[in-house]
């Protein structure tokens, strides 16, 4: 095939994906994402205490495929395993958990994975792409919202959450159709740093009562240091109910869970941010890998194509590569 030239919307980890694999096939890509930095979902924000991971908490590698990429990351140094003293927390109260998952960061942040990955791609920062529509040559023009237009592309990949995909597929109504389906919950994060390190040996808990999901004691995973540092996530049912909330009424709320799971009278926090994701992680599973239209030259992939995971969003990302002709 010739080289094509191709644009990416969405600078996730399904995005990341497409466009290397897209770029190793010899094709010119150009990848566009509305956010300063890559990454997406698997984002870290940098704070005087230390890095946070704000979104994606972990990689897991259970498929074979993906297990050989993560072991070359390994290699690199981009990744570590995290082998935290890992707890839940359910009706029977707060106990050791006897999961055996093995679990990977980025180093020394998640998102800093993606800057890895991109290494020299075309990567266009703070665009949001608006709409896409095809010229009279057949070419994709993309416009963003303050109104520049990007373009010509013989192709594009739309790598975006499902809801933000709907608008960019107009041109597409069966994979528009396929998008306004694939619904997405919500979740709210609240990250905390303390000045002395709380006295308890959870690393990290699965939590199965009341408004959390889970809890991350951040600076245990490799690379981190710092202050002793926590991120805890609500379940979607809860960020459902208080989707509009006001940050101060999450942060407390949160924090009292916290305090609940831990069976710890927390100090005040030296530091404490608080994120909503509205769409946080697809609510169903499916198994439609990507979506395609290729008479009309346009690809669609996302956790929300396969599943909500880091690994998922990957395969979903080479699936869609694939499929480009
Ligand atoms: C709080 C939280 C915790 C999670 N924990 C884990 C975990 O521990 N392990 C795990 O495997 N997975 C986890 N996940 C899920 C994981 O983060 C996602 O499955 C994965 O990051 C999805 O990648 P993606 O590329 O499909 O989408 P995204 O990462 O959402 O990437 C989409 C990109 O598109 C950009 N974009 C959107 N609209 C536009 C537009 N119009 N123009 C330009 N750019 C646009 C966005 O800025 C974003 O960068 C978690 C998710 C959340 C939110």
């Amino acid at each position: 095939m010739s080289s094509l030239r191709i644009a990416v919307i969405g600078a996730g980890l399904a995005g990341i994906s497409a466009a290397t694999a897209l770029n190793e096939a010899n094709h010119m890509v150009t990848i566009f994402d509305k956010s300063r930095g890559s990454g997406g979902r698997m984002s870290s924000k940098r704070t005087e205490v230390g890095d946070l991971d704000l979104g994606a908490q972990y990689f897991t590698a259970r498929d074979s495929h993906f297990r050989q990429l993560l072991q070359q990351w390994l290699d690199k140094g981009w990744v570590a395993e995290w082998t935290p003293r890992l707890f839940r927390f359910d009706q029977q109260g707060l106990h050791e958990s006897a999961d055996q998952q093995q679990r990977f960061v980025g180093t020394p942040r998640m998102s800093a994975l993606s800057r890895h990955l991109i290494g020299d791609l075309r990567f266009q920062s703070q665009t949001r792409i608006a709409q896409v529509h095809r010229d009279d040559d057949n070419q994709w023009q993309l416009s963003d919202d303050v109104g520049a237009v990007h373009g010509p592309f013989d192709r594009i990949v739309v790598a975006v959450p499902a809801p933000q995909a709907v608008a960019l597929l107009k041109q597409a109504p069966l994979l528009a159709q396929a998008a306004a389906q694939a619904t997405m919950d919500a979740g709210w994060t609240l990250a905390l740093a303390f000045e002395q390190s709380l006295p308890t040996p959870v690393e990290a808990c699965f939590v199965r009562s009341g408004p959390l999901d889970w809890i991350s004691r951040n600076s245990t995973k490799p690379g981190r240091g710092g202050r002793d540092t926590w991120v805890v996530q609500s379940t979607p049912g809860w960020a459902a109910d208080h989707l509009d909330a006001d940050h101060e009424t999450i942060a407390t709320h949160l924090q009292q869970a916290l305090s609940e799971v831990l069976g710890l009278t927390l100090p005040s926090p030296a530091s404490l941010h608080v994120h909503r994701w509205l769409y946080a992680r697809p609510t169903d599973q499916c198994n439609w890998g990507a979506l395609a239209a290729p008479e009309l030259g346009i690809y669609v992939c996302g956790d929300w194509c396969l599943g909500g995971r880091l690994e998922n969003a990957w395969l979903s990302g080479q699936q869609a590569a694939k499929t480009v002709q």
